[in-house]
């Protein structure tokens, strides 16, 4: 990042109205730090609230369930890893046998998942990790450690980046991590709330600073919402937007 985009810009109060609502705001959406990235981010969970409504944070499922379910989704739709995932379990007692099973014989239980091979070694070497580290194949006991310390050990697992760790300590553990698909780059990077030159990986830390911790959960369903039926890769519905009057790359 440049030396100019560290550097946030005061305004007084009496201005956030007009900054909010015309083009002053596009000048300072791509400050990183300050005041009114709060303020815009404060709002853009406001206006998706509005229009999707709230949802009660779920963080009950289980970590080896989220792990294995997210390694099985890299690279493939929802629809096939979540066939993939199905079969995986039918095909084996436990997790303990998964991981003593060769390769081939879990990655022909996911095949339909894509890139059986590569993920079934990942997962083979991801269990048998925790087993030999943890006594045991379970993460439960990443309940208790502060976040920074569960993501460490989380992506020092095979086949285990930002997201897939992100998910875990969202979905399982309680930990208020935010995990960055493609839908949730994109609308992001249109929204200005991270810079076209960040990368999905860089994206995890900046937009977890600027969300505020109780509403991680919220956010992450609702820019996946928009991004799936507003905000589309190829032609956004601004015209439909409920954030088009705060977007910078709002085409209305
Ligand atoms: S105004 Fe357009 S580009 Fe901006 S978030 Fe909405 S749909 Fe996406």
């Amino acid at each position: 990042m440049s030396p100019s985009l560290e550097r946030p810009i005061l305004y007084h109060s009496a201005e956030l109205p007009q900054i909010l609502s015309g083009s002053i705001h596009l000048c300072i959406k791509r400050y990183q730090h300050g005041i009114f990235e709060a303020v815009v981010i404060k709002e853009i969970i406001e206006l998706l609230e509005q229009e999707y409504g709230s949802c009660q944070w779920q963080s009950d499922r289980d970590p080896i369930d989220v792990l294995i379910g997210t390694i099985l989704s890299q690279n493939t739709s929802d629809a096939n890893s979540g066939k993939a995932f199905a079969a995986l379990k039918a095909s084996f007692d436990s997790w303990e046998a998964v991981a003593s099973a060769p390769a081939d014989h879990i990655a022909q239980a996911i095949k339909c998942g894509g890139l059986s091979q590569i993920k079934a070694v990942r997962i083979k070497q991801a269990l048998q990790q925790i087993q030999r580290e943890q006594g045991h194949i379970g993460l439960d006991a990443l309940k208790s450690k502060p976040m920074v310390e569960a993501e460490d050990y989380l992506m020092s697992l095979s086949g285990v980046g930002h997201k897939t760790a992100s998910c875990v300590l969202l979905f399982s553990l309680g930990k208020p991590s935010l995990p960055v698909d493609t839908h949730i780059f994109r609308v992001a990077r249109r929204l200005g709330l991270i810079d076209s030159r960040v990368s999905v990986d860089e994206a995890h830390s900046l937009l977890r600073q600027q969300v505020p911790p109780s509403r991680v959960y919220q956010f992450h369903i609702h820019m996946i919402e928009h991004g799936r039926r507003i905000c589309h890769a190829r032609q956004p519905h601004c015209n439909e937007c409920i954030l088009s009057r705060i977007c910078p790359s709002s085409l209305c």
